[in-house]
């Protein structure tokens, strides 16, 4: 596995596959603005049902070949276990040693939940596949998945996912650290021993994030999305609000004693470089 010396409060950086080539050499431009941060690993969303999965694994393999560790996210739903197991083979033909193994969301129109009804079976079938050779992060919900029927049983979802055999936990974007902290020790009281690393959102674009986490179920304070709002069309106001309110939640995390970070980039390196100046890191 190819390495970076990192930082003392291990940083991991996420992307989503470009869909055009200038879209490949703009993102490998990001990427080399960000890598000065010495991320651990740079991960790579997956579009659901699969639908980016060749661009997902081209800019995997380019991570990777430029020296830094790289993890393809891969969603279950809609899929059949012999089309995961030859995934899986293809990944470890690459080289690839992590995976952030997911359940995803069906797109419309498709017809059924495939084979993998949730992110514990998968990985579940990833041990069973190809035992320890995988790193395998889940997703974690500190403000609860927005289909659960409520904050125990969501509880219990993810500890399944553990016991199935998770190494490390990636939080969906919140900006409340109480809610975190909370998850983390119910987490701790279900017995569950596994880092449990915050995602962070940058605060770029008030509408795309009022959007996005309208969707996704993420609670943005009153008082913040309020001050969003007001700020209208103007942008630089907006960013600067945003690097205040984003760099106070992360050191709030760090002071907590959180694992370390993994930054939603939206392919943007300006927005991470800033957060991490202000980090110190
Ligand atoms: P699961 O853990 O399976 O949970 C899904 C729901 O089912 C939850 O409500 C849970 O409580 C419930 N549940 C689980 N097990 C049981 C059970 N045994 N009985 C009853 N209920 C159960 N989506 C993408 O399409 N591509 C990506 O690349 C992507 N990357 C992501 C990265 C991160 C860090 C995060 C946090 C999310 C990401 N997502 C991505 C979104 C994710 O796919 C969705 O949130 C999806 O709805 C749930 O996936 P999951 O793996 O958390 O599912």
């Amino acid at each position: 596995m190819t390495t970076t010396t990192q930082n003392a409060w291990p940083i991991s950086l996420e992307f989503f596959p470009p869909k055009t080539p200038e879209g490949a050499d703009k993102l490998t431009a990001v990427r080399q603005q960000l890598y000065p941060l010495k991320p651990q690993y740079c991960s790579v969303t997956y579009g659901a049902g699969g639908s980016t999965q060749d661009g997902t694994i081209q800019t995997v393999r380019a991570i990777l070949a430029e020296g830094v560790d790289a993890a393809p996210h891969f969603s279950c739903i809609g899929a059949t276990k012999a089309g995961v197991r030859e995934q899986l083979a293809q990944f470890q033909a690459d080289g690839i040693r992590r995976i952030v193994a997911l359940r995803g969301d069906l797109p419309s129109g498709y017809g059924g939940f495939g084979e993998f009804r949730y992110a514990s079976e998968l990985v579940a079938f990833i041990r069973e596949a190809t035992g320890d050779h995988f790193h395998i992060e889940v997703a974690a919900y500190p403000e609860m998945h927005p289909q659960a029927r409520n904050p125990a049983a969501d509880l219990k979802a993810f500890v399944a996912k553990v016991q199935a055999g998770a190494d490390v936990a990636l939080t969906q974007y919140f900006f409340n650290a109480d809610a975190y902290f909370r998850f983390v020790d119910d987490v701790a009281k279900a017995g569950v021993s596994i880092p449990v690393v915050p995602g962070i959102m940058p605060i770029t674009n008030a509408s795309q994030l009022i959007r996005f986490s309208d969707a996704c179920g993420a609670e943005i304070p009153r008082w913040v999305r309020s001050r969003l709002e007001g700020f209208g069309d103007d942008k630089a106001s907006i960013q600067a609000f945003g690097l205040d309110v984003v760099s106070a939640l992360c050191e709030r995390l760090r002071e907590g004693g959180a694992p370390g970070v993994h930054f939603y980039t939206m392919n943007q390196a300006g927005p991470v470089k800033a957060l991490c100046e202000r980090l110190g890191l």
